[in-house]
Parts: C-alpha cells; structure tokens; sequence
C-alpha cells in the first residue's frame, strides 16, 4: 500500500528541526520513502476528503491519498512511562503519597482481575492515547497479585486491536512487602508484621515463565508493532538473582529495562536504611546500571547518581503530572539534561495523572522546572520539550525500526494536527503552541506504522460507545468489593502514616520539594 500525503506543514523533528511550509510525504506499507517540499507529484485535493479535510480517498488501486491542507504533519507522540493496570481508576482517589496511595491502589487494582476487565482498560487508555495523537506506549504492566498468561493475552490482545504500538513489561516484585520499605518492622502490630513477611503473589520462576510466555506469544507481533521489554519495578522490590536474570533477558534479546528509582524521599531513606547508599548506587554495585534502562522518576538523585546514569548511556522517564498529584517532588531536569542524559515524558498511569494526554505531559514539563532556580537560561524550551516528548520516547523504545522523524526510512508513526483551531490561532509559533496551547482536541489523524487507526474522531475497528459502556458495567459490577478491599487497607494506614512521617522528616541531604516543607 502506498499513502500520499500532501499539502501540509511539516515538522519533520529531524536533527535540523526542518519546518516545512508545504510538503509532500509518501509512504510504502510502514515506511516514509519520500518527503518533498512543496506539493510535487500531484494536486492538493482529494477525491473523497472526509469531514475536516484530512481524511483519506483512494485515487488509484493500492495508492492512497490524504489531504493535508490547513495541518501539521508531525510524528506521533511517545508515552514514555505508563501502567495500562489502573486505567479504570482515574479520579479514584485524593492526592496522595506514592506510599499511602500504593496501599489503596493495589486492592482497587483487583477489580480488573479477569481477563475480560483488563482487555476493556486496556483498550480504553490505547483508544483514548490514540485519539490525542500517541503512536507508542511503553506499558509497565502489573497484576494483582501475579500476572498469568491469561492476562498477558487480555492486555496484548487489546493493543493488538487498538493499533498501537506498545511495549508491554511486567511490572511484578519478588519480595515481601517488609522489604520494600524502612522502619515497618519496629511499627507493625504482630498480626500485620506476619502479613508483611508473607512471600510475594509469584516467586522468581514463576515470572521468569510468564516472560516466556509473553516473548514467544508476543514479541514482535502485529508486523512488529508489540514488543516486550523487562521490569523489575524498582530495585528494592525484587532480589538480586532475580533482578540478574531480567538484565541477561533484557541484554540477550535487547530489550527496554523499566526500573522505577528514588520516585520518593521515602525510597531514599529506604536506600540509606537497607542498603547504606543510594538505590542508584546499589544498582551500579550490582553490575545491572545498562543503557537498555529506563529509568523512571529519577528525583531523590545526588549529584553522584546523576553521574552514574549519565555514564551508563540509560534513558530518564519524566512523568511530571503523576510527580505533582502523589507530590513527590520536582526530578532535576536541567542537572540530568547537563550531563547529557536522554529524557523521555510519561503520564505514568491514569489513577496519577487521570488523564493519559501527553500534550498535558509536555506543558506541564514546559512549566515546572521553571520553578528550579531564577536563571531563566536554564529553563526548558518548547524545542526542548518536543524533543524529549518525541525522541527521547523513541530512544526509550529502543526498537529495531526508526521512529520520532519524519525523514526517508522512519516509519511512518504520524499524526495530522488541524491548525484552524483555536490552539493555533493566531499562529505565533508553532512549537511553542504545541506544547503550551494544544491539549489533543486538534488531532485529526493518527496513524501507526502507516496504518490509519485513528481518523476525524473514530478510531477504526473501536466501537467506543460500546467500549465505554462495557468498561462501566465491569467496574460498576466489582465496585463493592473494591470498596471492601479499600477498608481492609485503612487498618495498614496509621503504621504506614507513621514511616512515611519519619522519612519525610529526615535530612537527607537534598531537597526535591519546593517552598519550606515541613
Ligand atoms: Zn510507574
């Protein structure tokens, strides 16, 4: 199949950062083969545009054309950070921190237990992903309490029919909870001490096998499009053995290592207490610090952590938005940026962002890290921000294909954005305006390896009315038992109000909260 788009502006994110006024770009199957100023090889029109002007008409067997007039052509967006497992939580819960939130999110996440309830959220956060213009997800999924090879299929199979790209991990501990966290073993009462020293929903084996499972059901299906990556989801969270065994899984088959690191103050303590130095640190200890790492959060970081990342070649998931509501803190941006280190946006999942909007990411990102210190120089640019948005998601993928340019041999991972809407209008600059104006209501296109999955408010092949309604109906009918599950874990909260307390108040010896917290 060849696809003809014409007529539009084109910001092609090449190293150049060309704009185009006009262009013409043709696509064969997957791939751009062609990107031409001006409208060569044909008039403007289509035959048969659809509502909006950006639809697609067939003008010959096997060619299809698109007009673009009045759009932005642009490559798609990457969701660097993301937990397809609460997609059915957004709003659930009042700002919490990360600590105090985990406690009450995980019995919530047991309302989407059966396989059919994760394929609906699943596919609910890919529809609305791919509506506002996200080609790419990197999903760190986890299961409550152990993944099964049921599930896996549930959430794979939703990507599969949503059309888009998503590389998918599990994101599953290994250890009792006593473990993961500083200071229960002195506050627990001995009944919850007893539950906290209990193993893990799965042990090592067992998840070794679902990885199996998930890499030869799944890796690399759908023309490449699903791909699996490893998990450990922090390193305090698993054992070592366990952590080597998913560094060799990661460097034999080079797939993205997810790692959540010193998201909170608490984890710092927690690395202090347990392993007397930073979890950075720890993890360069091990021998496991790898460029194929994702590193998500990265905001407790000293100055030496920094460094190590930057050394190691591994990519930053910022997730600003998730950052603010569990008010974790501020990550350093312009500390990681000096030294070098590829960064990647994230919403992290819908239960800590409440949307999955990556346009809401990019501003956000554009606006905090001015709080960072008075020298405006430092502050992140629009171009800067685009640039992580987009290619630092491409790098975190790390996929065989080239993704994030609109340049000969990328595929063609694209989306059409309408600039006669009110975001672009006037049309002043058109970064800065992508960034700060647009929230993903101009997207009128969003096509994946050149297939069209998303077109003038229908993503095809979706019956998203029926979807909505089903999602509803499955959470509406589990309601009561979350509910249950939620008071069982009110009788954790004091003890862990209590630790989270004792670690807030440490000095630390840095500081990611702004004003004079307390
Ligand atoms: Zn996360």
């Amino acid at each position: 199949m060849r696809t003809i788009i014409r007529g539009a502006r084109v910001l092609t994110m090449d190293g150049s950062g060309t704009d185009l006024s006009s262009a013409t770009v043709t696509i064969e199957n997957d791939t751009i083969v062609a990107v031409e100023a001006g409208t060569a090889g044909g008039p403007h029109d289509s035959p048969h545009p659809t509502a909006g002007g950006a639809g697609p008409g067939v003008r010959e067997a096997g060619v299809r054309e698109i007009d673009g007039t009045g759009h932005l052509l642009m490559p798609g967006l990457v969701n660097g950070h993301f937990h397809s497992s609460a997609n059915h939580l957004k709003g659930a819960f009042d700002s919490l921190p990360l600590e105090i939130f985990m406690l009450f999110e995980t019995p919530a996440d047991g309302a989407r237990d059966d396989t059919r309830s994760a394929y609906v959220s699943t596919l609910l956060g890919a529809v609305e992903m791919l509506k506002s213009g996200v080609t790419s997800v990197l999903d760190d999924a986890f299961f409550v309490p152990a993944p099964s090879p049921a599930a896996i299929d549930a959430i794979m199979q939703a990507y599969a029919d949503s059309g888009i790209r998503a590389t998918v991990a599990l994101d599953q501990p290994n250890v009792p909870e006593i473990d993961k966290l500083p200071f229960l073993e002195n506050l627990l009462p001995p009944d919850l001490l007893a539950r906290a020293r209990q193993p893990a929903g799965m042990d090592a084996a067992g998840l070794l096998e679902c990885y199996r499972h998930l890499l030869e059901r799944w890796h690399g299906t759908a023309g490449g499009r699903l791909r699996a990556a490893v998990s450990c989801s922090a390193p305090q969270r698993v054992t070592p053995d366990y952590f080597s065994e998913l560094d060799a899984l990661s460097r034999r088959l080079h797939l993205p290592f997810f790692i959540h690191v010193l998201e909170t103050k608490l984890q710092r303590v927690l690395g202090e207490e347990k392993f007397r130095r930073s979890l950075v640190r720890y993890v360069k200890d091990l021998g496991l610090l790898s460029d194929r790492m994702n590193i998500i959060h990265a905001i407790w970081v000293d100055d030496e952590d920094m460094d190590l990342i930057a050394d190691s070649g591994a990519v930053v998931a910022h997730n600003p938005i998730s950052n603010l509501r569990l008010g974790s803190g501020v990550m350093p941006f312009r500390e990681l940026r000096d030294r070098g280190v590829p960064i990647c946006l994230g919403s992290d999942e819908a239960i800590t962002d409440d949307s999955i909007n990556m346009w809401n990411v990019a501003k956000v990102t554009g606006l905090v890290h001015n709080l960072n210190g008075g020298d405006y120089q430092r502050w992140p640019t629009a171009t800067e921000v685009l640039r992580c948005l987009i290619h630092g998601g491409a790098e975190a993928l790390r996929l065989p294909q080239r993704i994030g340019e609109i340049t000969v041999g990328h595929q063609a991972d694209l989306i059409l954005v309408d600039l006669d809407t009110l975001p672009f209008t006037p049309l002043n600059d058109l970064e800065r305006q992508l960034v700060y104006c647009e929230q993903g209501s101009s997207v009128r296109m969003t096509m994946v390896a050149g297939r069209i999955v998303y077109d003038n408010g229908v993503v095809l092949g979706i019956d998203e009315r029926a979807l909505r309604a089903e999602a509803r109906d499955l959470h509406a009918r589990r309601s009561a038992a979350v509910e249950a599950e939620a008071g069982g874990a009110a009788r954790w909260l004091p003890y862990y109000r209590d630790m989270y307390m004792k670690a807030a108040a440490r000095d630390v010896g840095l500081q990611r909260w702004i004003g004079n917290p307390r």
